[in-house]
């Protein structure tokens, strides 16, 4: 997760967190990493939170059930493996991979005027290819838009082999949750859940909060009455129904007979979103600061030990002097 912002939000949770959990606890080894460099390609002009917030992921993180004693939690900054793996990947990868990357393409159109595009932007699946790789993974957790950068890394790791001969890497499967809602949760406006488009529920909202964002979300807009039928697939709430309520389906059967209001919807939803996220909640709220860097700290540290490994092998490949 990239630390553009102090907080993490439902959707980060089920397109990837939940699955680091529930890998992690059968049994996986984690590597569960707060991405500042990443941070830096669309915040360069504005940095000085990136500290604070890595902070607070590393809560979110903690929060949702991530267990620093089993699985790493760590600064991608403080393991400096990263770059320069970036480095030599960087020497391999053709500018023609990078240019087509769907998320380039869009960033750089947000960006507008081509001047002001940094490098870093385009080299971005490349340092990502990097953050993978070093730790020779089985598989990678994440979000349905990250696929088509897994997809160069896979790549980049391929022709690195060919180039030099050696299998230092092996190809890694993507991990994308299955439940097409969980992969690409809606916002409370029914566009994809972002910061960017100010239509988050957080992790770290109080109750309160979660019950007046709740309020105003997007249901079905031709529902004005109780009586009229409701389309759950175009409901926000009815989508959060979904994945938090265990009795989704009657909710929904209700909702398209017109059995049920949409006020009914918003506060059984409220209830269930404020019933899972409770505990991870309570779990924060307990989590200070220093303890929080010392568990990055002896993070960074474990994920060194592995990193470093895997450069000893890359620099041999290349024949780089010992
Ligand atoms: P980002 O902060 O956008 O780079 O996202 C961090 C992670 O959360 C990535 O694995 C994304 O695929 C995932 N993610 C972000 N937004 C959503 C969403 N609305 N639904 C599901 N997964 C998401």
């Amino acid at each position: 997760m990239r630390p553009t912002n102090p907080r993490l939000h439902i959707g980060n949770y089920e397109g990837a967190l939940r699955n680091w959990v529930n890998l992690q606890n059968q049994g996986y080894e984690m590597f569960c990493m707060v991405a500042d460099w990443h941070a830096l390609t669309t915040m360069f002009d504005d940095s000085s939170t990136i500290g604070a917030n890595s902070i607070e992921i590393a809560k979110d993180y903690i929060a949702a059930g991530i267990d620093p004693d089993k699985s790493p939690i760590f600064v991608q900054s403080h393991v400096k493996e990263h770059a320069e793996l970036h480095v030599l990947f960087s020497m391999i990868t053709p500018l023609g991979w990078l240019e087509r990357t769907p998320t380039y393409k869009e960033k750089k159109d947000e960006m507008g005027s081509n001047e002001r595009e940094p490098y870093g932007l385009l080299g971005y699946p490349v340092l990502q290819t990097a953050d993978i790789l070093l730790y020779r993974p089985f598989g990678v957790p994440v979000g349905r838009d990250q696929a088509p950068h897994l997809e160069i890394g896979n790549d980049i790791g391929a022709r690195f082999n060919r180039l030099f001969n050696c299998e230092v890497f092996s190809e890694y499967k993507y991990l994308i949750p299955q439940d097409e809602t969980r992969a690409k949760l809606p916002g409370l406006d029914m566009r994809k859940m972002s910061k960017s488009y100010d239509n988050c529920i957080y992790l770290s909202d109080t109750a309160e909060e979660t019950a007046a964002k709740l309020k105003s979300a997007y249901t079905t807009p031709s529902k004005i009455r109780k009586t009229d039928p409701g389309i759950p697939e175009g409901c926000a709430v009815c989508q959060y129904l979904k994945v938090y309520s265990s009795t989704w389906e009657s909710q929904w059967d209700e909702d398209v007979r017109g059995e049920r209001g949409c006020m009914q919807n918003k506060s059984e939803c409220v209830e269930a979103i404020n019933e899972y996220f409770r505990p991870m909640r309570e779990r924060r709220a307990q989590l200070n600061d220093g303890e929080v860097r010392e568990i990055l700290r002896k993070g960074a540290e474990r994920a060194s030990a592995v990193a470093a490994e895997t450069m000893t092998e890359v620099r041999s490949a290349m024949g780089l002097l010992a």
